[in-house]
């Protein structure tokens, strides 16, 4: 087992990533949130709960907490507010505590979600991050942004709120879809190139043993991408300059989720599309040479992710969309480019500057 510590003042908190482990976890959330709780709730989705919210709630039970289950309906679209309304029903019904955990055992909407309501509810409870997905395990548990969408755009409502505890078992990414699987790697290529260069060349190394989730590796890839995710969100808890690092190829991959309308790609498909257009971009302003372009472009192939703007998207409708991004400020957006493998440089760029260095021909 492998521990990382997330220091945050008062709201530091380990992550835990091992293999086969899911049983033991129970001894580690009491550990975690102290003696005096009696009551745990884990809230999960209709399709990760029959897999492994059993052996979480046995657990739990050993280590003298009366379990309560929540379940929501799998997928994005229920991570909105009605949904979240019947959460703090039930979270009510169960006579939830101030000292009471609420436990996420899921992807990142069902940790976004829970999130939000242990964020809230009683003015906020102990949370625990049991990600089950390699995009939840190596970004969304780690870093305390919760929160739903709204029917204008996603994530409008939320909070940072810190986990006590993030508890990874690796294991539970046999049972993901090989998409999501390969859809959650295109953010861990995202530390590599924005961080460690070491952690992209190991993954270009090996790819097939990365594809194959040959265990030693793969435990040590998300070690490390959790390490990397922890050291950004340390130096930055709230969002404020140096954590929008973590936005490389988020600005354009965003606007061609929403132009795709959310239902063509998954988010880190989108996102292997956008780092090959900011990769491109950064060499064009003459940052990044060529040939560190043609790995990371390479890389992403071979992993299995798209890495051209769909051919239906225009420079104009990719602009709009870009502008409109929430984090665009009086049109200019704040680009991160890279300067090498492993390091970064912001530039401050027209939405029309990122657009046509998007569609443009390599
Ligand atoms: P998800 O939670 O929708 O999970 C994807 C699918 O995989 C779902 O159908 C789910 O039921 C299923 N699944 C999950 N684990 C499984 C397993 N082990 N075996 C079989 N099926 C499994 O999607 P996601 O990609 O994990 O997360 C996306 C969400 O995360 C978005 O809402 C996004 O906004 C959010 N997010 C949050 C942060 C943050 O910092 N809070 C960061 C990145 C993304």
């Amino acid at each position: 087992m492998q521990e990382i510590r997330v220091s945050l003042g008062d709201r530091s908190y380990p992550i835990l990533i091992g293999a086969g482990w899911l049983d033991g976890i129970g001894a580690r959330v009491r550990a975690a949130v102290g003696g005096q709780a009696i009551r745990a709730v884990v809230i999960s989705d209709s399709r990760v709960a029959p897999l492994y919210v059993p052996a979480v709630a046995a657990s739990l039970r050993a280590a003298d907490f009366a379990v309560a289950e929540i379940q929501i309906p799998e997928g994005e679209q229920h991570k909105n507010l009605a949904w979240l309304a019947l959460v703090y029903d039930r979270l009510i019904e169960a006579h939830i505590e101030r000292s009471s955990p609420i436990v996420a055992v899921g992807g990142g909407v069902v940790g976004d979600l829970a999130g939000f309501a242990a964020a809230t509810i009683l003015r906020g409870v102990p949370f625990v991050q049991v990600p089950t997905t390699l995009l939840a395990q190596v970004d969304a548990s780690i870093g305390g942004k919760t929160g739903i969408n709204h029917a204008s755009g996603k994530n409008l409502i939320g909070a940072f709120h810190q986990p006590r505890l993030v508890a990874i078992d690796i294991d539970t990414l046999k049972s993901l879809a090989r998409r999501e699987y390969v859809a959650g790697l295109a953010e861990v290529v995202k530390y590599g190139a924005i961080l460690d260069a070491e952690l992209f060349a190991r993954l270009d190394r090996n790819v097939p043993a990365v594809l194959r989730q040959d265990a030693p590796l793969l435990s040590e890839v998300v070690a490390t991408s959790c390490r990397l995710k922890a050291m950004v969100v340390e130096g930055d808890e709230r969002e404020g300059a140096y954590r929008a690092i973590l936005n490389f190829g988020h600005t354009l991959g965003h606007a061609i989720e929403t132009l795709t309308e959310y239902r063509r790609l998954l988010h880190g498909e989108a996102v292997a599309i956008g780092m090959v257009c900011a990769a491109r971009l950064s060499q064009v302003l003459g940052w990044l040479p060529r040939s560190d372009v043609e790995r990371i472009e390479g890389l992403l192939r071979r992993l299995g992710l798209p890495t051209a703007v769909p051919s239906d998207l225009s420079a104009d409708q990719l602009a709009l969309a870009v502008e409109a991004d929430k984090k665009a400020v009086g049109g200019k957006i704040k680009f991160v480019c890279l300067e090498a493998i492993g390091k970064t440089r912001f530039e401050v760029l027209s939405a029309v500057e990122i657009a046509n260095a998007a569609v443009a021909q390599p």
